[in-house]
C-alpha cells in the first residue's frame, strides 16, 4: 500500500539549487536542512560534491550533522562521482543517467547497451564500498525515453540486486497523470526494488504526476519548497502536503509537523528574493479566505462544508471576507458579533442589503463594514450611516 507509505525526498538543496533565483551560503544551507529535518521529511537530497568545492564541504558538513533525516547526494552515474560523493559520508547516492535519445545523442552519447555496463560498474563499486548505503539508479527524461529501452535497463538494474531504487523522471515536465501511472504501475510489476518518481512542472502536473505515481506502486517522491529548481521547478514540498492530507489526513498529521510549512515557504522565499505566490497551496494569503455568502453561512455552520484543509492543522488561521457584494447576513452578523454589538437580525438584514449596494458602487475594507455595524449599532440611520462612509 504505497499510499500509506510514501517517502518524501526533499530536494531543496539540489533541484532547488537550480532554480535562477538560488544562490544558498553554507549557512543557509544548514537552516534548510535543519528545519526540513524538524518538519519530518525522510530524505534531504544534496547538489552533487563535483559541482564546486563548496558543494563538496556542505555535503560533508550536512552528511554528518547528525540528522533524523537521511542525507542523499545526487551525481552522474560515473565512478569519479562516485567516490566523490563516498568521501563525503552521505547515507545514500542518487545516480542518473539520460536515456532519451535526444540526451543520449546530445548529452552523453552513449546507447542503451553502453549505459547497463556502465550502470553495473559504478552501482557494483558503489555497492562493494559501502554495503549499508541507500543506493538509487534513476533515467532522466524517462517519459521521452523509448519504453523498451528503459524497461531493458531497469531490469538490468534491479537484477544486479545491488540497488534499493530504481527512479522515474519526468525532467522537462511533459507527462501526465496517466502516462505516470501506466509506466510506473508496469515498472511495479518487473522490479523488487522501491521506486522514486521526479516530476517537473512545466505543465503544471508536478503534484498529480506524483500522487498518480504513488498510487501506481511508487514509494518516494521529490519535492522542493515553493517548488523551486531548473525553470518553473518540481512537486512543490507544501502542494504534495496538501495532496496528501486530503487523502489520509491521519498520516500526514503523524508523518510531518504541518504547522511548519509556513516557516519553511517563508524562509525559502525570503532567501531567493521571491514572493509566496497568493494562491499557494495551504500557506498562499488567500488558502483559507472564503468569500460567497453561501460559503460564509455554511462555514460558520461547519468548516468541513467549504474546507478539505482544516487551516488550524498548519497553524493557519480561516478567513471569512465580508466586505463586498456577494456577502450574506450570517456572515454580517457573525462579524457583529465578534464586535460585541447587540444587533436584531432584521438589522442585521437590512445592514447586510446596504453593504452590497455600497459594495456595487465602490471597493469597501473590513474597516468600512466595522464601521456601518458600530454606527448603526449606535442609533445612526443607514442613510446618515452611508452618507457618513
Ligand atoms: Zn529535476
Amino acid at each position: 500500500m504505497p499510499l500509506d507509505q510514501f517517502s518524501i525526498i526533499e530536494s531543496t538543496l539540489r533541484e532547488g539549487e537550480q532554480f535562477a533565483a538560488a544562490n544558498f551560503t553554507t549557512e543557509q544551507k544548514i537552516r534548510i536542512a535543519d528545519a526540513s529535518d524538524e518538519f519530518g521529511v525522510e530524505y534531504i537530497e544534496l547538489t552533487s560534491p563535483l559541482a564546486s568545492p563548496k558543494s563538496y564541504e556542505d555535503a560533508c558538513l550536512i552528511a554528518n550533522r547528525g540528522l533524523k533525516t537521511k542525507i542523499l547526494t545526487h551525481i552522474r552515474c560515473h565512478k569519479e562521482d562516485a567516490k566523490r560523493a563516498l568521501d563525503t559520508g552521505v547515507h545514500g547516492i542518487d545516480t542518473v543517467i539520460g536515456t532519451s535519445s535526444i540526451l543520449r545523442k546530445f548529452s552523453h552519447g552513449k546507447d542503451i547497451g553502453q549505459i547497463i555496463d556502465l550502470a553495473y560498474d559504478v552501482l557494483t563499486y558503489i555497492r562493494s564500498q559501502r554495503p549499508e548505503i541507500e543506493l538509487r539508479f534513476s533515467t532522466e527524461d524517462s517519459f521521452r525515453s523509448n519504453e523498451a529501452d528503459l524497461f531493458r535497463v531497469y531490469l538490468a538494474v534491479d537484477n544486479l540486486g545491488v540497488v534499493n531504487r530504481v527512479g522515474i523522471a519526468d525532467t522537462v515536465g511533459v507527462a501526465t497523470p496517466m502516462q505516470v501511472y501506466r509506466l510506473v504501475s508496469t515498472l511495479r510489476r518487473m522490479v523488487q526494488c522501491d521506486i522514486e518518481f521526479h516530476g517537473h512542472n512545466d505543465s503544471g502536473c508536478a503534484i498529480a504526476n506524483s500522487y498518480s505515481a504513488l498510487d501506481g506502486g511508487a514509494t518516494h517522491i521529490d519535492t522542493s519548497i515553493l517548488g523551486i529548481g531548473e525553470r518553473n521547478g518540481i512537486t512543490p514540498l507544501g502542494g504534495f502536503i496538501a495532496r496528501m492530507y486530503t487523502v489520509n489526513r491521519e498520516l500526514v498529521r503523524s508523518k510531518y509537523k504541518l504547522p511548519l510549512l509556513r516557516n519553511l515557504d517563508t524562509m525559502i522565499a525570503e532567501m531567493t528574493g521571491v514572493d509566496i505566490p497568493f494562491n499557494n497551496y495551504i500557506t498562499g494569503v488567500v488558502a483559507f479566505t472564503h468569500k460567497a455568502g453561501i460559503h460564509a453561512k455554511a462555514i460558520l455552520n461547519n468548516p468541513e462544508t467549504y474546507e478539505a484543509l482544516d487551516p488550524h492543522d498548519f497553524g493557519m488561521t480561516r478567513y471569512i471576507s465580508i466586505a463586498h457584494k456577494l456577502t450574506g447576513w450570517n456572515a454580517i452578523k457573525d462579524r457583529a458579533e465578534q464586535l460585541g454589538l447587540d444587533l436584531s437580525e432584521p438589522q442585521i438584514k437590512e445592514i447586510t442589503g446596504y453593504v452590497k449596494a455600497l459594495a456595487d458602487d465602490k471597493r469597501l475594507m473590513l474597516d468600512d463594514v466595522d464601521d456601518i455595524l458600530r454606527r448603526f449599532a449606535m442609533g445612526e440611520s443607514l442613510e446618515h450611516v452611508l452618507g457618513g462612509t
